[in-house]
Order: structure tokens, then C-alpha cells, then sequence
């Protein structure tokens, strides 16, 4: 597509212009981008409850707020971490000195998905143009609304020859691909990513995958099952489940499988009503492919609570099934929706077992007050990240990373770890003129027993 290669073009002309490199320039960007947000929260917000049906409430919290936190922080430390950074050099190459010299990689191709549609294309965002780059955006098709809004928020406050939003479905995505981009991010499943991974192979185009997958929570035997019944609804529900790193399916010591589930109903009914179909506060589903998909999900197994759906606002409580086994269609690909699979487990190293037959997952949760389980569990298994006693937080801190392993993702973002991922880091040793040491001449080279003695 002309209209794609041209706005490239027009980007890598500005970047070469060198105004990016400058961070005071990155700090203005940034401050407009936290500017332009807050003056057009009312559109976003608004949008995002077209597209999800999200409460204000939600919305700002997994959405607007947290990516104004992010480029705020991002505004805060941006001129250190662009710095040079001065680090140890080996004896043997006295006096010369090491530095890190952080770079921008150039133009930027940043696409995301539809469940969180604003934060997952902004905060990626901020990200890049923290370390200096330019971007194009690549919103989802399936979040219309809010990919309109982004569209007309960054062509009014923004220079599409510095950040542009170009808005289509998978086929302009292939367009993009087609073209060099000097970094990839992209956000979505793992069957995209590796599509997204093989087009970047053709100009080895350094990429960093946030993908998905079916993460598991694990409720030991000595859990606090109040705690863990409430965190669970809240993290699984929220969103109406369409969150990459919700629990995608429970793994509970069958001791405890009982209270959990008569207290995750009891927190259910709380947070959304009898009737969570009709709560003001609970998400729809993003399309009816999606929802006849979860639907299919909840067959031959036991509903223990929800299954009830309302088609034409195409909602689907939060479910709860048991009497599912490895092999039941829920457990069969990420469920990404209302639907949580329960099931028991008497031993938690058969647990850790089931669990490792898997692919590596995005997240993992454990609730357990006894550390010999907790360190069990995080020393034998291999996920992206997660929380002890928790769910999602471990998502809204700077100070983690957060991406997957394996089939969930590689690469990672948030605070200094995007600015990380955005910046090729040089590496650049200064040596003196005023002498020269002998040692790595071919005149020394008699002497290796002298260099043995150094180098070993
Ligand atoms: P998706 O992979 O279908 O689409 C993501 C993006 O890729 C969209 O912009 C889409 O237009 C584009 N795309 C689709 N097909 C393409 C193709 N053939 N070639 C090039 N681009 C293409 O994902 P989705 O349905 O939007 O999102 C759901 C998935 O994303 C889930 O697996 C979920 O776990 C994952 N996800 C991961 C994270 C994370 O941070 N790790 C966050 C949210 C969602």
C-alpha cells in the first residue's frame, strides 16, 4: 500500500532529522500525550463501554489511569535512564573505561489487540517514544470505537511524520508487516505472533511478543479461602474475563474445593448482582463469535453457577464448571472470557505436573500460606509473571516486567523495562592515546604462559 510506505517514509525522514534523540523533545511528546488523554477522557471512556460496555470505573482503572501513571513515571525518569551509563571495565584493558549508551531504534510498529484497546496501544506507546522513537499504530479491528478515537486523538495532537494510528483489520496489518520497521511490539495471540515473528525474520527486525495462553491458579490446601474466593472473582470477572492474564482455570486441593466455590458464588452475586447480565458494571463480550465460542466452552461439564447469556447484548455471566477433565474443550485453548473451568487436585506436585504438560503460561497464581508450596511451585514452574496470594497486580508496577515465556511472549514492558525494550542499548569502551600497552601485540605473543596467568 503507497499510503503505508509513504507515511514510513515521512517517519524515517524525521527521524533521521535527530529531533527524537533529543529527550527534552521526549519529555514535551510525552507531557502532550498525558495532556491529550486527559482532555478527551470522556471520549475514551465512552468509547470503551461502546466496544466492552466498561463502567467509567473500570475504564479508568485498567485503562485510562493506568497509562497516565505510566507516562507520568515515564516523564519522571526518562532524562537518567536515557544518560549514558558508566559501567566496569576488566583490569586488563586499564585505563580504558566502558559506557552504555542508550539509542532509539528508529520507527516503531506497535499493534494491539481489542480487550484493552486504549492501554494496550498507548502504553506501548510511551514506551517508544520515552526511548526516542517514532511509531506507527496498529489498533484492533474488533474494538471499533476505540480505535476511532485513538485515530482522531493522535491525528489532531500529534505529526503523523512522529506517531501515526493507521486503523484495519488483518489485512492492513499484513500491509504493515510488508514494510521495515527497525522494532515490532505486537500484543495478541500466539497463532498472530508468529505470523508478526516470520514477517520480521525478513529484515530481522528485533520484535517483542505480549502473547496469551491458558494461565492456571493454584488454591493449596492451607490457602485463606475468603481472600483467594474474592481475588479470583475480581481478577477472573473483571472485564468479563477477557484478560490475557485472568485465571484461566483453577487447580484447587480438594479439601478446600467446596468453600472456595460456595465463597467465589457468594462474590460473584456481591460484585455483580443475581442478575449479572444486567449489572451496570459487567462487561460484554466482544463479538458474537466470541460469544458463541464461549458458550461451546460450557458444554459437558457441570455449571456450578452462571451459564445464563443474553445474546443480543451479548453478555455471558460469570460461570463457573466443574466435572472438567484435561481433555474438555474449556481446557482445550485459552478461554479469554466469563468462563472458569475448577478443578481438584490431591497432590500439588501432581498439580505442578499437570500444569508443565502445558505450554509456558502468561500468568500464574497461587494462594497458599505454606512457603515449602510456594517455593515448590515457583522453582519448578516456568511462567511469564504472576502473584502469590493475588491476582493481576503483579500487571500495575513499573518495577516488574511483564511478558510472557515461550508461547505466551518474549520481550517485556512497563516503566524502565520499556524503555529498555525500545532502545538498542550501544556499547562503546574509551581508551586513552597518551600510551599503549604492548600485551596484544604479536609482538607479545611469545609470552603466553604470562597471559595465562591473567586471562583464566
Ligand atoms: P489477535 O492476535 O487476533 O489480533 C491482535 C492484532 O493482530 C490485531 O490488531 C489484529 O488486527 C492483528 N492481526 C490479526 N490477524 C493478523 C494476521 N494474520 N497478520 C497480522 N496481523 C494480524 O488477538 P486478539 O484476538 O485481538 O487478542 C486476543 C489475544 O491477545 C489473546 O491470546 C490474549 O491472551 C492476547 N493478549 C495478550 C496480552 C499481553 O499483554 N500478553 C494482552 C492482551 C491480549
Amino acid at each position: 500500500m503507497t499510503e503505508i510506505r509513504t507515511i514510513i517514509e515521512k517517519q524515517r525522514a524525521f527521524y533521521n532529522s535527530g529531533q527524537t534523540k533529543d529527550v527534552s523533545y521526549r519529555i514535551k511528546q510525552l507531557k502532550i500525550l498525558k495532556h491529550a488523554i486527559e482532555e478527551n477522557e470522556e471520549k475514551i471512556l465512552q468509547a470503551l463501554h461502546e466496544d466492552l460496555r466498561k463502567s467509567p470505573y473500570e475504564a479508568y482503572l485498567t485503562e485510562v489511569g493506568i497509562v497516565l501513571d505510566e507516562i507520568g513515571y515515564m516523564v519522571k525518569k526518562v532524562q537518567k535512564w536515557s544518560r549514558p551509563k558508566r559501567v566496569g571495565t576488566p583490569i586488563y584493558h586499564f585505563p580504558a573505561a566502558s559506557y552504555i549508551y542508550p539509542e532509539p531504534y528508529g520507527i516503531s510498529l506497535i499493534i494491539s489487540p481489542w480487550n484493552y484497546p486504549f492501554q494496550l496501544a498507548v502504553a506501548p506507546l510511551a514506551a517508544a517514544m520515552a526511548a526516542g522513537n517514532c511509531a506507527v499504530i496498529k489498533p484492533s479491528e474488533f474494538s471499533v470505537n476505540t480505535s476511532q478515537v485513538l485515530a482522531e486523538l493522535f491525528d489532531v495532537y500529534f505529526d503523523p511524520v512522529y506517531i501515526s494510528v493507521i486503523t484495519g483489520d488483518a489485512d492492513v496489518s499484513t500491509a504493515l508487516l510488508a514494510e521495515k520497521f527497525d522494532y515490532i511490539f505486537f500484543t495478541g495471540s500466539p497463532a498472530v505472533g508468529k505470523i508478526v515473528m516470520t514477517a520480521a525474520a525478513e529484515y530481522l527486525t528485533p520484535v517483542t511478543l505480549e502473547l496469551g495462553g491458558k494461565s492456571p491458579c493454584i488454591i493449596d490446601q492451607d490457602a485463606n479461602i475468603e481472600i483467594a474466593a474474592k481475588r479470583i472473582v475480581s481478577g477472573k470477572f473483571i472485564n468479563a474475563g477477557q484478560t490475557c492474564i485472568a485465571p484461566d482455570y483453577l487447580m484447587v486441593h480438594q479439601s478446600v474445593k467446596e468453600p472456595l466455590v460456595d465463597r467465589m458464588i457468594h462474590y460473584i452475586q456481591k460484585f455483580y448482582g443475581t442478575l449479572p447480565t444486567e449489572s451496570p458494571d459487567y462487561p460484554k463480550i466482544i463479538n458474537q463469535k466470541h460469544f458463541n465460542r464461549l458458550l461451546g466452552l460450557t458444554k459437558d461439564a457441570t455449571i456450578m453457577c452462571g451459564g445464563a447469556a443474553d445474546s443480543e447484548q451479548q453478555i455471558i455471566a460469570p460461570t463457573l464448571l466443574s466435572d472438567v477433565d484435561d481433555d474438555h474443550p474449556s481446557m482445550q485453548e485459552e478461554i479469554f472470557g466469563p468462563v472458569l473451568p475448577v478443578m481438584e487436585f490431591d497432590n500439588l506436585s501432581d498439580a505442578i505436573s499437570r500444569i508443565n504438560g502445558r505450554p509456558r503460561p502468561l500468568a500464574l497464581y497461587m494462594f497458599s500460606n505454606n512457603q515449602s508450596s510456594i517455593d515448590a511451585v515457583l522453582k519448578n514452574v516456568s511462567f511469564g509473571g504472576g502473584c502469590i496470594n493475588d491476582t493481576l497486580i503483579h500487571f500495575a508496577t513499573p518495577n516488574l516486567p511483564f511478558g510472557g515465556v515461550g508461547n505466551s511472549g518474549m520481550g517485556g514492558y512497563h516503566g524502565k523495562f520499556g524503555f529498555d525494550t525500545f532502545s538498542h542499548l550501544k556499547s562503546v569502551m574509551r581508551n586513552t592515546v597518551r600510551f599503549d600497552f604492548p600485551f596484544r601485540y604479536p609482538t607479545f605473543y611469545k609470552f603466553l604462559k604470562l597471559l595465562k596467568l591473567v586471562l583464566r
